[in-house]
């Protein structure tokens, strides 16, 4: 365990906590797809002095002096983040995913134009436009859907004649409850033909792209992306937006972010990006990002051949969206209940066109970032998965459960979370 000593002598309250939740990550097992375990030497630049200083603007262009250290670690981030994408521009300031986007439809729309994204239900993201959320107020959301969601397949046809009907000016590419690779080559086609930019939000998916187990989908002639660093790129809580070989897009992201909805950015956040890039830029990061699919491939088998139906027919990236309602009778709230009981943790989540309610969906949403991150490999991948079914299959016989907590203890304490990856 760490050291939170000064905490500790000050707020024994506040130090209860953190250690709680240290304990708790240690010995359970965290399949939540969009949760990671950072490095020590990244939680030490979160906890540095850089959290000190103001630093509104951007490098050689700030509102305050002192800005020496500042300027030398945000233009590190900033170019270790275009060497991870291959791209040439990259801001590094949106306090995290949601900003990010919020920040990007400003810099590129006015009040009343139209997004088309993807369906909430069908994997889009809450930011992509869910009535609940403020730019829905001002700007105006369309959708696509999977053709067919045994397939995972999007209905490109139809996203061509949304286009053609409601003139987008963005096209978004992105989710966090989507199992399958995308055809950026089609959505860029698509784009074309409406003159839409392309934008990817690749939030779940910014570390298996750096680490080229999937796609990048600059390669295929994408505009923008917006992406998390804290998901599989296992960074610091924070977001991002890139652009490649786009001036005008990239000056007015620059100025969205500051001056126009963010204040001083958070300099220790962006020293923990800079440390988590230089991670991800380091060659066993590739193996890393590879391991996350061939492990959620192996649990994809066991949910398979227990006839567990998964949307999309299985996975091509780090997650796994299961209907357990459908398939064993289990609600998705009940799953992630009784799971927890166990110490797996993951997330009920909505189906494709769910006839369930959002809070108790018919189904589970879970993923291998973290449990790679532990050491897993396909092995131990198999046991977890086969641990889940036996639980959710006895789920209300506590001498099963008790002894799949055992079991799942034993297995987290034989993979301690690893304190540095380089
Ligand atoms: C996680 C996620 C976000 C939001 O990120 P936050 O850091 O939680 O604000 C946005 N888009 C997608 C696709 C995501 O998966």
């Amino acid at each position: 365990m760490k050291s939170y000593s000064f905490i500790q002598k000050q707020d024994q309250d506040v130090a209860n906590a953190i250690s709680g939740e240290e304990k708790r990550q240690a010995e359970g097992l965290e399949l939540i797809p969009s949760e990671n375990y950072v490095s020590q030497a990244v939680l030490q630049a979160l906890g540095s002095p850089m959290t000190n200083k103001y630093s509104e603007g951007y490098p050689g262009k700030r509102y305050y002096g002192g800005q020496m250290y500042t300027d030398a670690v945000e233009t590190i981030a900033q170019s270790r983040a275009k060497e991870l994408f291959n791209c040439d521009f990259a801001n590094v300031q949106p306090l995290s995913g949601a900003p990010a986007n919020v920040a990007l439809y400003f810099a590129l729309l006015n009040p009343g134009d139209t997004v088309l994204g993807m369906d909430l239900s069908h994997g889009g993201h809450l930011t992509h436009g869910h009535p609940v959320t403020a730019v829905t107020k001002v700007f105006n959301f369309v959708r696509y859907k999977m053709k067919d969601a045994e397939t995972g397949e999007i209905d490109y046809d139809k996203m061509l004649a949304v286009a053609k009907q409601e003139k987008p000016k963005i096209i978004l590419a992105g989710f966090s409850a989507y199992s399958r690779e995308l055809d950026y080559k089609k959505f860029v086609d698509i784009a074309k033909e409406v003159g839409a930019i392309t934008v990817a939000d690749m939030a779940h998916i910014a570390g298996l792209i750096a680490g080229k187990a999937l796609r990048n989908p600059f390669d295929d002639g994408f505009d923008v992306i917006t992406t998390t660093t804290h998901k599989t790129l296992r960074g610091p809580r924070g977001g991002m937006i890139l652009t490649r070989e786009n001036e005008e897009i990239a000056q007015r992201v620059d100025k969205t972010i500051f001056p126009g909805m963010q204040g001083g950015p958070h300099m220790n956040v962006i020293a923990a990006k800079a440390v988590a890039f230089g991670e991800a830029l380091h060659p066993n990061f590739a193996v890393y990002a590879s391991q996350i699919l061939k492990n959620a491939k192996a649990m994809e088998e066991v949910f398979r051949k227990n006839n567990i139906r998964m949307l999309g027919g299985g996975t091509s990236n780090h997650l796994i969206l299961a209907d357990v309602f459908g398939s064993l009778g289990v609600s998705g709230a009940d799953a992630e209940k009784v799971l927890d009981e166990v110490g797996i943790t993951l997330n009920k989540n909505a189906i494709a066109d769910d006839v369930r309610k959002p809070m108790d969906p018919s189904g589970i949403r879970f993923g291998t970032p973290a449990i790679t991150t532990r050491g897993f490999t396909e092995k131990e991948s198999t046991i977890v998965a086969e641990k889940m079914i036996e639980t959710l299959t006895h789920k209300d016989d506590a001498s099963v459960k008790a002894r799949i907590k055992t079991e799942i203890e034993d297995l987290a304490s034989r993979f301690p979370i690893p304190e540095s990856f380089v």
